[in-house]
């Protein structure tokens, strides 16, 4: 077992600089938490603390990864009992890392990324430090111009082309990088954060890998999934890694659903209120758009029937329930109970079953053709209403889902004077956002929430394409 090289002898010569610099990055610490002085100083002299301990981060940052490195080469070794890792009883590298320098995981994965291209290779007779994989970027991290972030912002694109960039490429586009990250580029810009050194890095990474896309794609592929977690009190947790033109697919949807491209009219009544803003987040806009791409496939007639028919969600409810508008509904392969609002919701667009029972079990009705609105009935009211009526929705006609203005459990025909576009979100929140629709002489009305519009009046639905056009002419 032997500890390798003869340079054992450091951790005295090192420790006790380590152990001053430690105890003087202590008192700074110290004072500046106690002092007020951050408190007290302008504008830019915070800025110029808050950079100056980063370059003390940096350095710190520098002698870890180059610590790290050597780590790693004493774990290299064939024989498992030889190990470093093994003889300080860890499973591998990330586990002593994480231990000793109490980061988590993912910090410590990272550390050892960095190290594989600016650690020195040794020789193996003499124990002489060799040339890095990317020496350039082991200068820069001496100099503490690049801490974890940088060298990975720099290494990453880089040695991602693997075997189809020779060294000697990858070496010139890091030189000419490092250059940047130093604040010598030829553009003159001061010192290059790590984001703006990856964007240079994947552009030479490209310029140089001209086949890299091919391989890339492949990589992508096979990491690509779709996780649904276990459900919980507050939903079902999803993750996962989309393929680009995956993700690019749903972005396009979303941006159709949620960018105005129609101009709004307010022809029949110029006092009609503002429409309120969509308090939704970004995220919540998102799941939105997922929801009514759902609904959309699940509605088209173009998925793979199962015993015939299209994908069907059965919701079950209890009659009573259903009549009072209270209690619990369930869904097929849904853990948690629904609430009775979401089963009409649920039940209101045309893939779903209903299936009524009484308390003893029996079932008292099942939710049949006649409740969905059909294809020619759809087109009909798609023409009249163009969009998602509610004022200021903008979610086009073939992502809408059709409401039944009267319930269909209340006796609500499926009728074309009894169905609306709402989109999703409206659709689903109809109950709870305020807003009231009812057909007048086969006219959608909707009345906007008080706080909105105190006057509480009743205005057509402006958002008919058609209807639009007819009152242009007219005036
Ligand atoms: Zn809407």
């Amino acid at each position: 077992m032997s500890e390798a090289l003869p340079r054992m002898g450091g951790m005295n010569t090192l420790a006790a600089p380590i152990a001053d610099l430690r105890q003087q990055a202590g008192r700074v610490v110290r004072d500046a938490a106690t002092s007020g002085v951050l408190q007290g100083v302008g504008d830019s002299d915070l800025a110029r603390i808050l950079g100056e301990l980063a370059g003390v981060q940096r350095l710190v940052e520098a002698a870890m990864i180059d610590a790290v490195g050597e780590v790693m080469r004493r774990s290299e070794v064939a024989s498992v009992p030889d190990r470093m890792t093994s003889r300080l009883g860890c499973r591998d590298v990330g586990e002593l890392v994480e231990r000793v320098t109490r980061v988590a995981g993912p910090a410590a994965s990272r550390l050892q990324k960095a190290a594989k291209v600016v650690r020195p290779s040794i020789a193996d007779t003499t124990g002489e430090l060799l040339e890095a994989e990317l020496p350039v970027l082991r200068d820069a991290m001496i100099d503490g111009v690049v801490g974890v972030d940088g060298v990975l912002a720099i290494a990453g694109p880089l040695m991602e082309t693997g075997r189809r960039v020779p060294r000697a490429g990858k070496r010139h586009a890091a030189g000419v990088v490092v250059a940047g990250a130093r604040g010598d580029g030829p553009d003159g810009s001061p010192p290059l954060s790590a984001e703006l050194l990856r964007v240079q890095a994947s552009t030479w990474a490209l310029a140089l890998d001209q086949d890299g896309a091919e391989p890339r794609e492949r990589q992508v592929a096979r990491k690509r999934f779709l996780r649904l977690g276990a459900e919980n009190a507050y939903g079902v947790p999803i993750s996962g890694l989309l393929m680009p033109e995956v993700a690019a697919q749903l972005q396009q949807i979303h941006n159709a659903q949620h960018s105005p491209h129609t101009v709004e009219f307010t022809l029949d009544h110029t006092d009609a209120p503002e429409p309120p803003p969509d308090d939704r987040t970004h995220g919540q806009k998102l799941h939105d758009t997922l929801a009514s791409a759902l609904h959309v496939a699940a509605a088209s007639g173009a998925l793979p029937t199962i015993g015939g028919a299209a994908p069907t969600l059965v919701v079950s409810v209890t009659e009573e329930d259903l009549q009072s508008g209270r209690g619990y509904a369930h869904a097929d392969g849904c853990p948690q109970p629904l609430s009775i609002a979401t089963a009409l919701h649920v039940a209101c667009s045309g893939v779903i079953q209903r299936v009524v029972s009484r308390p003893d079990g029996r079932i008292v009705r099942i939710g049949t053709e006649d409740r969905v609105f059909n294809r020619h009935q759809r087109r009909a009211i798609a023409l009249r209403d163009g969009r998602c009526i509610i004022p200021g929705c903008h979610v086009p006609a073939a992502w809408t889902e059709i409401h039944h203005v009267t319930d269909y459990a209340k006796g609500g025909p499926t009728h074309t004077d009894n169905g609306v576009l709402l989109c999703w979100y409206h659709h689903r929140y109809i109950d709870t956002i305020g807003w009231k629709i009812r057909m007048k002489a086969g006219v959608p009305e909707v009345r906007a929430p008080y706080w909105l519009d105190p006057s509480m009046k009743w205005r057509p639905a402006t958002t008919s394409p058609t209807r639009l056009r007819s009152k242009v002419m007219q005036t």
